[in-house]
């Protein structure tokens, strides 16, 4: 299997800033040098997958060819029970053409309201990460990770980005958007995923 070393270049194939930012926090430890698909004005392909997965593939894939190096490409989102998995790989797409996360996360509120209904009290959700590592020419590899909690109504805090302000994850009472970003980094379903990544293709050379 390939591996990446310090001093090399890594694409993230995203052009969400949010994921950027903290997918670059997580590599600068191992010595990559991180560019972003906005900056190198890649194409954003279409995200035509069933799963995080198969999306995942799809954005390493595209953005490794385009660019002619190593890319690794988040596809993740939001997983709230009671809407069975909702929004779930459409995350980004609930957030409308603006990219509106608080139109998004009114939605997610007004959904579940109304499939649990008076109760409201199955508030259980999670966020899922897939990471694929991908190469110009060969196909790539994923790597999942999950992060559980439950939903908090009204959002809270401006420190993360997405959903992060209504989602508290398990054993802590403040939502990710209150959270130091590194403490998030330390629990996140990307960090989840991005330990898995790193066991196959940092640490083992
Ligand atoms: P996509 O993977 O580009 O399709 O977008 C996933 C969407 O899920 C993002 O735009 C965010 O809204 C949401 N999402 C993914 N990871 C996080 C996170 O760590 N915090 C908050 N929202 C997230």
């Amino acid at each position: 299997m390939r591996c990446l070393s310090a001093g090399e270049t890594l694409v993230v194939a995203s052009h969400n800033p949010g994921k950027v930012r903290e997918i670059e926090d997580l590599v600068r430890p191992f010595g990559l040098s991180a560019v972003s698909a906005s900056t190198l004005d890649l194409p954003e392909p279409e995200e035509t997958g069933a799963t995080f997965a198969e999306n995942a593939v799809i954005k390493a894939q595209a953005a490794a060819v385009a660019a002619n190096l190593p890319a690794l490409a988040d596809d993740s989102g939001l997983e709230v029970d009671v809407l069975e998995g909702a929004p779930g790989i459409r995350s980004a797409r609930w957030a409308g053409p603006d990219k509106d996360f608080a139109v998004a996360m009114q939605r997610v509120w007004d959904e579940v309201a109304r499939c649990d209904g008076a109760s409201g009290q199955n508030l259980r959700a999670n966020f899922t990460c897939a990471l694929c590592i991908g190469w110009p020419d060969e196909r790539g590899h994923t790597f999942e990770g999950k992060v559980f909690g439950r939903l908090v109504w009204p959002p809270r805090g401006d420190k993360g980005f997405g959903y992060d302000p209504m989602f508290a994850p398990d054993g802590h009472l403040v939502t990710f958007g209150e959270m130091e970003p590194q403490k998030k980094h330390a629990m996140s379903h990307r960090a989840i995923a991005f330990a898995r990544f790193v066991d196959a293709y940092l640490t083992t050379r």
